[in-house]
């Protein structure tokens, strides 16, 4: 939370040229350190909530490590070129993800709408112009049907049409088959722009195999990694399965501000994408766009695009690139060791009290550990929703992961979880227990 600028905008006085730098600068020093540091939410009277429920969007997504926000309040207070500072979070993204380029984006759904939108108009200015209208264009882009989330509706925001294809019969327990090539063959023809993969740990149909199909056709794949990470060798892993383009969240594992999202790739769709993010209201004469960009392929310069809407501040690119390189840097083995005892602790204080307890080590999860509760009814006079409820309803209110409660379990995520608020959360699920 950038307070200086909090101060600033309480403080609108524009009168004269330099105004503003004047009031600037005496808001600085008169701006008393100690409110830098004040309660905002407590201000807004807004509650702080315990999340163990992960990085969910709805409770705010990840906590920013200090540096993320030290980076993004040095880069609030200095105007750049917005392509020239998207292509150094290109090399930085090249770097971390081995793709040939990357933008951030406004979060993993802003980058799925932003590369669909590159793959349905390419380097054609009058495309551009056109989309989400797709008449005239081949806009069909073809997904297997296990592979359909809530989240496909940024696809279709760019304009493309799903065509749904096979059976998710290993999902549903119905059949031993995945989707084969041949049904994707068949969904493939004239219309279609690209084909959509939702990336899971089961991989089902294998990346490797649907990258292979789609190049004979000449189609990019567009990938949902969203919440694919950690480990951090995911950021490398579709990549080299053959992707054209995956999209992260930048708000989930990797830390960074909320509302950041990374689309990495194919240098050409990367630019497109770009293009269609930018201010682009830009004079001919005097528009230098950087390499990343190669204006000698486009037919004409672009009015803003299908993306215009999800602008990533400069604060938000900034943020997102220190989040990432630290990301890359962690020692995941010694963060699970870390994680791992946390969660060991607050087991044994549940078990105590009753609670059936199953930690899931991060070698198990592929991810990050967690700790499984199992809500007992006759114990507890609720189940798992009913607790998860109560829990919600409590002072503060504390979130556990409710993705396993048509089972009976609750889910103690640490992926948000403040170190300091362990105590709180287990005392409250033992009186919970007790009354
Ligand atoms: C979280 C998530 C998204 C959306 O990511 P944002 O960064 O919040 O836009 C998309 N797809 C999947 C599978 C996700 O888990």
């Amino acid at each position: 939370m950038n307070l200086d600028g909090v101060a600033l905008r309480l403080n609108p006085i524009r009168r004269g040229p330099f105004a503003a730098t004047q009031i600037h600068a005496k808001t600085s020093a008169a701006y008393p350190r100690e409110r830098r540091t004040m309660d905002i939410y407590g201000r807004l009277g807004v509650r702080r909530r315990i999340n163990a429920a992960g990085t969910l969007t709805r409770l705010g997504g990840s906590l920013m490590p200090p540096e993320v926000l030290d980076a993004m309040r040095a880069a609030a207070g200095a105007s750049v070129d917005m392509a020239e500072l998207q292509a150094a979070a290109s090399a930085a993204i090249a770097r971390a993800t081995g793709a040939e380029a990357g933008i951030v984006t406004t979060g993993a759904a802003a980058a799925l709408t932003l590369g669909t939108a590159a793959c349905l108009a390419g380097f054609n200015v009058h495309r551009m112009e056109r989309l989400p209208d797709t008449s005239g264009m081949p806009g069909q882009i073809v997904i297997c049907r296990g592979h359909r989330t809530g989240y496909d509706h940024a696809i279709r925001a760019a304009g493309a049409k799903l065509v749904e294809i096979g059976f998710a019969d290993r999902v549903t327990g119905a059949g031993v088959r995945g989707v084969e090539d041949w049904e994707i063959e068949a969904a493939i023809g004239p219309e279609t722009a690209a084909i959509a993969y939702t990336a899971t740990k089961l991989n089902e149909p294998p990346l490797e195999r649907v990258a292979k199909l789609a190049q004979r056709y000449g189609l990019p794949v567009i990938v949902d990694a969203a919440a694919q990470l950690p480990p951090a060798a995911n950021l490398r892993r579709f990549i080299d399965a053959g992707a054209s383009l995956v999209a992260f969240s930048g708000g989930k594992a990797i830390r960074g501000p909320q509302s950041t999202g990374i689309l990495c790739g194919r240098r050409d769709l990367i630019a497109s994408a770009l293009l269609q993010m930018l201010d682009m209201d830009v004079a001919p004469e005097t528009w230098s766009p950087p390499p990343l960009i190669p204006r000698e392929k486009l037919n004409g310069i672009p009015h803003h695009g299908v993306g215009r809407g999800f602008k990533a501040g400069k604060e938000e690119i900034v943020g997102l690139i220190v989040a990432l390189e630290r990301f890359v840097g962690i020692d995941w083995e010694a963060e699970a060791r870390a994680l791992e005892g946390r969660l060991q602790r607050m087991a044994q204080r549940l078990g105590g009290a009753g609670f059936a307890t199953r930690l899931v080590p991060a070698a198990e999860t592929g991810r990050q550990p967690w700790l499984e509760v199992t809500i007992d009814v006759a114990r507890t006079g609720l189940d798992a929703l009913g607790v998860s409820g109560a829990l919600q309803a409590g002072e503060p209110p504390i979130h556990l992961s409710e993705r396993r409660a048509a089972e009976g379990v609750l889910v103690i995520d640490p992926a948000a979880l403040s170190a300091g608020d362990d105590a709180t959360l287990v005392e409250r699920m033992v009186a919970l227990a007790r009354s």
